[in-house]
């Protein structure tokens, strides 16, 4: 929340507000301004391991609550246990999630691995939910080059 708000005592606000600072640059990478922005979507050693583990908790919570809306039967109770599977069926066979499958294709689509495919087995349609968690201004470069897959 204090991300958010813009309120973290990043080095590059120690140097430009506070005056306490010499170098604003990022005390992981020490390439980049240790701003907000950086640290919470662009620095290269947090890009690693961190953004990823963000990302899949994401997507499972994310999986969790399709799994409950759909009526799949989970074996937790609380999201941040859930493990999400790679099939899971609802209760009645209505509805089929895929997790993290690559998808067949009739022609040569580069990224075709959603995150949750939602198979509504009654009507044969497909939801593709890919999820990717960005800086504000980085939403609108992302839509274009997710457009660009299709
Ligand atoms: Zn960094």
């Amino acid at each position: 929340m204090a991300a958010q708000a813009q309120a973290l005592q990043t080095k590059y606000y120690a140097i430009k507000i506070l005056s306490t600072e010499t170098d604003s640059k990022c005390r992981l990478c020490q390439q980049y301004d240790e701003t907000i922005d950086h640290i919470t979507s662009a620095c290269p050693i947090l890009a690693k391991e961190q953004y990823i583990k963000r990302h899949d908790r994401m997507c499972a919570q994310l999986h969790f609550n399709i799994c409950k809306e759909t009526g799949v039967q989970l074996d937790k109770k609380h999201w941040y246990k859930h493990k999400p599977k790679s099939v899971e069926t609802s209760q009645g066979g209505k509805v089929t999630i895929l997790w993290d499958q690559q998808i067949q294709t009739d022609r040569i689509i580069l990224h075709k691995k959603p995150d949750i495919i939602i198979r509504d087995n009654e009507k044969g349609t497909c939801m593709l939910i890919d999820v990717a968690i960005l800086e504000y201004k980085n939403v609108v470069k992302k839509r274009i080059r997710e457009d660009s897959k299709i």
